[in-house]
């Protein structure tokens, strides 16, 4: 269980757990959402196509994601697996992440569900934004990422649902309790 997709609403804790499951697996998170804000604070012509969509929560173009996604597919810490969080993010990301995979002699072994209320998540986001300062975490903007996530990423769950690699963790509850549960889905998966 190496390969894995981590699935779940913004605000459902994707990030924290990403880096923890990471750790425990021994692979790397690649988090787009990272690479788009390291790249908007560098200034790089990336980041500044980027921020046109992330500052308003609107997904940024297939083309540009995927491209910086199967660059970033080619490192070499990848080559024992890897933990994506927040990719793919519609349809159209899970074929070419397909293609991507095949094109290395691979394929994904599983996606998580991270799951949580939307009330809750909207909360945590909001407190949030208090902490980090990130410009998506405004209450219009956070609504926005949650409509996108349930109109573009939601289906991609039932997909992976049909293809038996799907399975789904409750994302309520303290970090380290979540962690465990999800290491305990992975386990089972296998
Ligand atoms: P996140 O940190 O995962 O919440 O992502 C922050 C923002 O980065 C999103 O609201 C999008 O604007 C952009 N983003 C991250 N991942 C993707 C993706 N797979 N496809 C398109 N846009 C993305």
């Amino acid at each position: 269980m190496t390969r894995v997709v981590l699935l779940g609403p913004p605000g459902a804790g994707k990030g924290t757990q990403a880096a923890r499951l990471a750790e425990a697996l021994g692979v790397p998170a690649i988090s787009t959402g990272d690479i788009f804000r390291a790249n908007i604070a560098g200034g790089t012509e990336l980041g500044r196509t980027a921020q046109g969509y992330t500052s308003r929560g609107a997904l940024v173009p297939d083309e540009v994601t995927n491209a910086m996604v199967a660059a970033r597919l080619d490192e070499p810490d990848v080559a024992g697996g890897f933990l994506l969080d927040g990719y793919p993010r519609n349809v159209a990301q899970v074929s070419e992440l397909d293609a991507m995979l095949a094109q290395r002699g691979t394929s994904l072994d599983v996606a998580v569900e991270l799951t949580a209320d939307t009330e809750v998540v909207v909360q945590r986001l909001l407190h949030r934004a208090t902490v980090e300062g990130r410009e998506d975490d405004t209450e219009p903007v956070i609504r926005h990422r949650l409509d996108v996530y349930r109109e573009q990423t939601e289906p991609i769950a039932a997909l992976y649902a049909t293809r038996g690699l799907l399975v789904r963790v409750d994302g309520l509850g303290d970090v380290p309790v979540v962690t465990q549960r999800l290491l305990a889905a992975l386990r089972e998966a296998a």
